[in-house]
């Protein structure tokens, strides 16, 4: 969590970023307590590494297959990726995101790095078992019913399979993807998964830089998919790790760039935050800074990514104590924020039970400056 804590002590000095001062928030019995069980994971410091470019299925709109980091030469030695996550450990990171492609081809590799540095998850299509020993989060990406699947993704009974592999497993969230497509069939996979005892958080298909395909979403779907969410976060809450402000940021009509300033390093090249100190490696370990972020070659004004939005909107906790009902909101973002990735920490309930308009973080940003 690479907090712009910068910002937020000027806004201390302000002494008031709205009608009532940070100090004054803090008051609220609710939010103190909720504050002092997500502040102990501030420390996280994340970067992300593609362990292949090797991938069991292919699906339309992937943002691997775009750009040049396909091209790059996978690197297989697990001593070299050990060497690396060692010397990763003394930059400070201390939370890895595992993907691609897919890792779960490259299983030595995910050990070799769990050996060194234990927290982290990987986003992987499902249809392979992880090593039980890897004992990260595992986020298995779903798009869909098998139908919707099966012509997208072109796998066949693709959430039958996922099910298969980790239904029971405490590592597994179900990552639901909404495209423009898939909205009506939403409720009867989390109907499913929910019969499965699986958990389930949402994610929003974000166009990569030159998409032209029918996934990208409209205002029309944005509405409708941000209403989807809620109904299905108050029918399942024991499965759907969500909240009413993560639904609200994540279907706004701006982007999460355009909400609230996108902090990696692609968008953001300062000194402070995650734009110093976040990496995106490619499968022959070299990285770049200017396309650095957890999602390349995403286009930036289409930005509603799950991922994207764990490190952007909880970076800003700055931008939400415009009141205590807004700060609660961010809490909820947060606590979902850690429920999803952070292996053995359970989501508690939300403080917030309608959504707080993201734009709200656009006025605490000019109210502060
Ligand atoms: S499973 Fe993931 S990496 Fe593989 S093609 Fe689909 S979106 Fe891309
Ligand atoms: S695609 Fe998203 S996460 Fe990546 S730089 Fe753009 S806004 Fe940031």
């Amino acid at each position: 969590m690479d907090l712009d804590l910068r910002a937020a002590a000027l806004a201390r000095q302000a002494g008031q970023a709205g009608p009532v001062t940070f100090a004054e928030i803090l008051k609220h019995p609710d939010i103190a307590a909720r504050f002092a069980q997500v502040r102990r994971y501030f420390y996280l410091r994340e970067s992300t590494y593609d362990m292949t470019c090797r991938c069991n299925v292919r699906c339309d709109g992937c943002y691997y297959y775009e750009g040049d980091k396909q091209n790059a030469k996978n690197n297989t030695d697990a001593e070299a990726w050990r060497d690396l996550f060692r010397t990763e450990k003394k930059r400070g990171i201390t939370f890895v995101v595992l993907a691609g492609a897919e890792p779960a081809l490259v299983p030595d590799l995910l050990e070799a790095c769990y050996g060194e540095i234990p927290l982290g998850a990987i986003a992987s299509n499902g249809l392979i078992r992880i090593p039980p020993s890897v004992d990260y989060r595992i986020h298995i990406s779903v798009w869909g019913n098998d139908e919707t699947s099966e012509r997208v993704r072109r796998a066949k009974r693709m959430l039958e399979r996922q099910i298969e592999s980790y239904a029971g497993d405490p590592r597994a969230v179900f990552v639901y993807t909404f495209t423009r497509e898939n909205l009506a069939e939403t409720r009867g996979v989390v109907e499913t998964l929910a019969n499965h005892g699986c958990k389930v958080t949402f994610n929003m298909f974000s166009a990569t830089v030159g998409y032209q395909g029918s996934l990208t979403h409209t205002p029309e779907s944005l509405a409708e998919t941000r209403q989807v969410m809620l109904s299905l976060l108050a029918d399942f809450p024991e499965n759907v790790i969500f909240s009413p402000y993560s639904a609200a940021a994540h279907t706004d009509k701006r982007s999460l760039h355009d909400l609230y300033s996108c902090s990696y390093p692609r968008q953001n090249q300062g000194q402070f935050g995650l734009g110093r100190s976040f990496r995106q490696y490619r499968s022959d370990l070299t990285w770049i800074r200017e396309a650095s972020c957890c999602v390349p070659d995403t286009d930036c004004a289409d930005c509603r990514h799950y991922a994207a939005g764990s490190a952007i909107v909880t970076a800003r906790m700055n931008r939400h104590i415009g009141s205590a009902d807004q700060f609660r909101a961010w809490l909820d973002y947060v606590d979902t924020y850690l429920a999803v990735w952070v292996q053995g920490y359970a989501k508690n309930p939300n403080l917030g039970t309608v959504p707080v308009a993201p734009a709200m973080a656009l006025d605490v940003a000019r109210a502060v400056k």
